[in-house]
């Protein structure tokens, strides 16, 4: 990201404010910030959610302003894995349909399942990986599930289809210490062996050292400082 700015309103100041943020191939990266600091803003240009008024973004080699809003909506379903905090797995589908969703979305990461094996062998390992057992949890609606076992559903399908860069929202904060450690490390070695980048968002500065680099919004960010 270069000189990038980005404001809610054209009234309001800017949520973002950066001069330069570079995050290299399969980096894992830890970024913190106070609340309301503009994490999940910040999430949210990477993702192409949101756009900025100023400034460059440039995702896995694309120039994600260069794109119309259908192309950014496809980038980002074929190249991208996202876990949020809350509300992330569709509550009337079951666990399996819940992971291999994004193959059905996108033509791209549907074929690196199947080269893997198949969306639902791909599925299976992945939840398997990330500590779940694959074939009790398979046909469950994801509401039936504890909220550690959805963060990790949540996970195996930010994963599947080995997207190159995976965007996660405090996806920790709502379990405890142990729990926490664990699904932190199993998803660095999932992104490790997929070859995918890690961006790991959080206030909680205590898990700077599950990663590669620890950032703080405060020190990228100049726009506390705009009047
Ligand atoms: P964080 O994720 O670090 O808690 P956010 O990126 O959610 O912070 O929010 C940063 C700032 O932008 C906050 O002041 C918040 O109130 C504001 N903000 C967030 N989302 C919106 C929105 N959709 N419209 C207007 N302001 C918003
Ligand atoms: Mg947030």
């Amino acid at each position: 990201m270069s000189d990038v700015a980005f404001a809610y309103s054209a009234r309001s100041e800017p949520v973002v404010s950066l001069t330069d943020l570079r995050i290299e191939t399969a980096e894992r990266v830890f970024l913190r910030g106070a609340s309301g600091s503009g994490k999940s803003t910040l999430l949210g240009l990477i993702a192409g959610i949101l756009s900025p008024q100023a400034g460059s973004i440039e995702v896995l080699g694309q120039d994600l302003l260069a794109m119309n809003a259908t192309q950014r909506d496809s980038f980002r379903a074929s190249q991208l894995g996202v876990i949020f905090q809350i509300f992330n797995l569709l509550p009337y589908l079951p666990v399996g349909a819940n992971v291999t969703l994004p193959c059905r979305f996108s033509a791209v990461r549907a074929k690196a399942a199947a080269e893997a094996g198949g969306a639902d062998e791909e599925a299976r390992r992945l939840l398997g990986r990330l500590g779940l057992d694959a074939d009790a949890v398979w046909a469950k609606r994801s509401t039936d599930l504890s909220v550690g076992q959805q963060q990790r559903v949540a996970a195996a399908r930010a994963l599947i289809g080995r997207p190159g860069l995976i965007l996660a929202d405090e996806p920790t904060s709502a379990l405890d210490a142990n729990s926490r450690d664990a699904f932190i490390e199993l998803l660095n070695e999932e992104c490790d062996a997929a070859g995918a980048a890690l961006i790991f968002v959080s206030h909680d500065a205590g898990l700077a050292d599950h990663f590669n680099r620890a950032l703080d919004l405060a020190d990228i960010n100049t726009a506390m400082e705009v009047v």
